[in-house]
């Protein structure tokens, strides 16, 4: 059977910005016998992810992810329809995901490699398990509740940067629902800002491409930031921790801005920077969601609830077609998404 796939058709090297080119498409065919255990499925939606830079690279740099390697087939998240199946777990019919799903229209996995997944927990929104209902909004979740203290009645302001993505606009919004004042988010456009404010209830937000990041904070947060949900790293960041509370805390998601550099994760505070989280005595704790899968199917079962009661609004950007996979991965580095960036391949 014919079946379109995606490869890596070369690397960026360490210190080099991804481009469409780095990935291949192939028109190949698939062998549909299946082996005992194993199942065809169909792909529905994909998903491209920041962490996925560093699989570019020979040597990822971090000891749970493995390098793509050249001229294989890509993979991560995503979701899909079993179509035949030899596997007692999977029936025909049955929607089904996996972190590691290849870019391919159609597969031939294991199927204890497939988790089963009921449609009804995201109203039919099957790409929510990549996002708000999946790994970014259980970092988001999971990421407040496991390093931001936030409680309620304290009078605490929050702020995102990477804010307009698939974990920061969730990440707000939790913060918000957990009883912060105050969330105000940093991202880098005005229509993002708008998404933010108009969508996701958050109080205010930074444009930083065309705004006073400083001035901004110090107008936006009159008592002072107390929790930071920090995506970017960088100048941002050593912005927003300049002007944190005493005994506040940065919850290090994710250091986007420095992925494309060869340098260590997480990447080397400077002197001033680490001085002023000790004098302040601001927590700066590394926060992976992986490690925290034992409270996933409960957090997983909060962020359906919330979905699905209007809590939490959920923002996707949502591209069609395998081909677009590499221009789908390359503009969300840059910051083409709103939300979650997800590649819907096939009904
Ligand atoms: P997003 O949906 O947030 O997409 C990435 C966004 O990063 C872009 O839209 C862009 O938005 C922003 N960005 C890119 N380059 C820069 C830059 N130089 N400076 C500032 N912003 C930049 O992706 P995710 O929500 O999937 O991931 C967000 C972060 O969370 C990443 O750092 C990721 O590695 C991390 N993460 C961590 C996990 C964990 O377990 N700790 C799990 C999952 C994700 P803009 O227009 O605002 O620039």
């Amino acid at each position: 059977m014919p079946m379109q796939r995606v490869v890596l058709n070369s690397r960026p090297g360490n210190n080099g910005v991804p481009v469409p080119a780095h990935f291949r498409l192939e028109e190949t065919t698939l062998a549909p016998d299946l082996e005992d255990g194993e199942v065809l499925v169909r792909t529905l939606c994909l998903s491209v992810d920041p962490y996925m830079r560093c699989r570019m690279n020979e040597d990822t740099g971090v000891g749970y992810v493995t390098p793509w390697q050249l001229s294989e087939c890509v993979d991560g998240g995503g979701v899909g329809v079993v179509e035949s199946s030899r596997c007692s777990a999977c029936s025909e019919g049955d929607v089904v995901t996996s972190f590691n799903w290849p870019w391919q229209t159609k597969a031939v996995m294991k199927g204890s490699a497939l988790q089963k997944v009921d449609p009804q927990v995201v109203d039919g929104h099957l790409s929510y398990f990549l996002g708000a209902v999946g790994i970014t909004g259980l970092t988001a979740l999971l990421g407040v509740r496991e390093k931001g203290n936030v409680t309620k009645g304290a009078n605490q302001t929050m702020v995102v940067s990477g804010a307009a993505g698939a974990c920061g606009s969730v990440a707000g919004q939790i913060g918000r629902l957990d009883g912060c004042v105050r969330a105000v988010g940093i991202c880098g456009s005005e229509e993002k800002c708008r998404a933010l404010v108009d969508d996701c209830g958050f109080s205010a937000a930074i444009n930083y491409r065309k705004e006073d990041i400083p001035a901004k904070l110090q107008e936006l947060c009159p008592d002072g930031i107390d929790v930071y949900f920090d995506n970017v790293g960088g100048g941002i960041s050593d912005t927003v921790i300049a002007q944190m509370n005493n005994n506040s805390h940065v919850i290090l998601c994710g250091q986007i801005s420095q992925y494309n550099k060869d340098v260590p994760y997480p990447p080397p505070l400077s002197e001033e920077i680490q001085e002023t989280l000790r004098r302040n005595n601001i927590t700066r704790e590394r926060f992976t969601v992986l490690n925290y899968m034992n409270k996933a199917d409960a957090a997983l079962c909060e962020l359906s609830q919330l979905v699905k009661s209007g809590h939490i609004n959920v923002l996707e950007t949502v591209v069609e077609g395998i081909e677009k996979m590499g221009d789908a991965f390359c503009s969300m580095m840059k910051g083409g998404n709103i939300g979650k960036q997800i590649i819907k391949i096939s009904e």
